[in-house]
């Protein structure tokens, strides 16, 4: 694989090879017209083995993390995508704009906002630019709530519902030191950017509050779910859900006239929607294609990205205040 024709092209290393990585980006990247899978970036020498027979890459495009920073020597390499476990996201976006490269960064952006600034300071002082793995933004159906909340063919938005939950996880997603939180960070994180996205409009105050763990050994640093409120202006209200124990996966807007929702809304394939004049009819893309090339298309054209560190940021910031609202008891506004 990985032997098209490179020309033209973008050169993209990926940082941290673990299941992101390996099962969707760097298969999207066989797919993507404006970048390619340049180079990779992992502690463990049994990875670049197999990843650089798979893909064709040069032993001079691997790094590990010790000699990561000579990256700013290699002009194959334009971009370099951090998917790292959440607390390594600052240190590698950082290291990776000060050797002068492009960056995108995987959701959550950072575990605190001090973190945020940072690396959107690096990244500005670098004269690089700086995106977050938001990939539905290049998905159809996400595409058409933010039309329907903006284009109103069912008038304003009277209420949000999002719910966003898996069975099960394991690893340093149960580590609040690695993750920053349990759900919230991972899935909920989802619910928060759809209610931003379809509303068009930012959130003003939060309540919430935290499940009862059913597996307290499992969930010792974290929270096993959360449910919480989100207030948006005009008297909006976002009510929200997120697990680690119960799969849930929606997207839901009610309008003074007309409803729409997506079920699943935040999977990489198999997105549905339907409004209440019917099915919506959306082909099925490869998100992480899109949005990578969105990117490379991005930096070639010198414009914005739609998705840049402060959105990112803002993001972070909303979940430190559901996580002080859940701590609290109490409603915290986001100012
Ligand atoms: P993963 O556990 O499968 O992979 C993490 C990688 O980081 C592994 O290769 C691991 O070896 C490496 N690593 C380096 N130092 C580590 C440490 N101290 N502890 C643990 N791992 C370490 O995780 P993943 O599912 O690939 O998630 C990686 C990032 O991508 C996370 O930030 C996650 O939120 C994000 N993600 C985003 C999406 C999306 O749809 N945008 C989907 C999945 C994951």
């Amino acid at each position: 694989m990985n032997n098209m024709n490179t020309e033209g092209k973008l050169g993209i290393a990926l940082v941290g090879l673990g299941n992101y990585s390996e099962n969707e980006l760097a298969p999207a990247l066989q797919e993507t017209q404006h970048c390619y899978l340049a180079g990779l970036v992992t502690g463990s020498p049994d990875k670049a083995d197999k990843w650089k027979k798979k893909y064709n890459i040069p032993d001079k495009n691997i790094y590990d993390y010790k000699t990561f920073d000579t990256i700013k020597d290699n002009p194959d390499i334009d971009i370099v995508y951090v998917v790292l476990p959440n607390a390594m996201h600052a240190e590698y976006v950082i290291r990776a704009a000060k050797a002068g490269k492009h960056v995108i960064c995987e959701k959550p952006m950072a575990i605190t906002v001090e973190e945020c600034d940072q690396m959107i300071a690096a990244c500005a002082a670098a004269g690089k630019m700086l995106s977050i793995g938001y990939r539905l933004h290049f998905e159809p159906h996400n595409l058409g709530m933010m039309r329907i909340g903006k284009e109103k063919p069912f008038g304003s938005i009277v209420k949000m519902t999002a719910e966003n939950g898996m069975g099960d996880t394991k690893g340093w997603r149960l580590d609040k030191v690695l993750a920053g939180g349990g759900p919230l960070m991972d899935l909920g994180i989802y619910c928060v950017q759809g209610c931003r996205y379809t509303t068009g409009m930012e959130p003003v105050a939060v309540t919430a509050k935290e499940a009862a763990k059913t597996n307290p050994e499992k969930f010792t640093t974290v929270e096993e779910g959360l449910s919480w409120v989100m207030e948006f202006p005009d008297n909006i209200k976002a009510a929200c859900t997120t697990s680690y124990s119960k799969e849930m996966n929606k997207l839901r807007a009610e309008a003074q006239n007309g409803w729409a929702e997506l079920s699943p809304a935040y999977e990489y394939r198999g997105i549905k929607g339907e409004t209440s004049k019917g099915k919506m009819d959306f082909p099925q893309v490869n998100q992480q294609a899109k949005q990578m090339d969105d990117f490379a298309d991005a930096i070639k054209n010198k414009r914005p990205t739609p998705v840049p560190g402060e959105m990112g940021r803002q993001d972070v910031k909303i979940l430190q205040a559901i996580y002080k609202a859940m701590e609290s008891g109490q409603r915290v506004e986001i100012i």
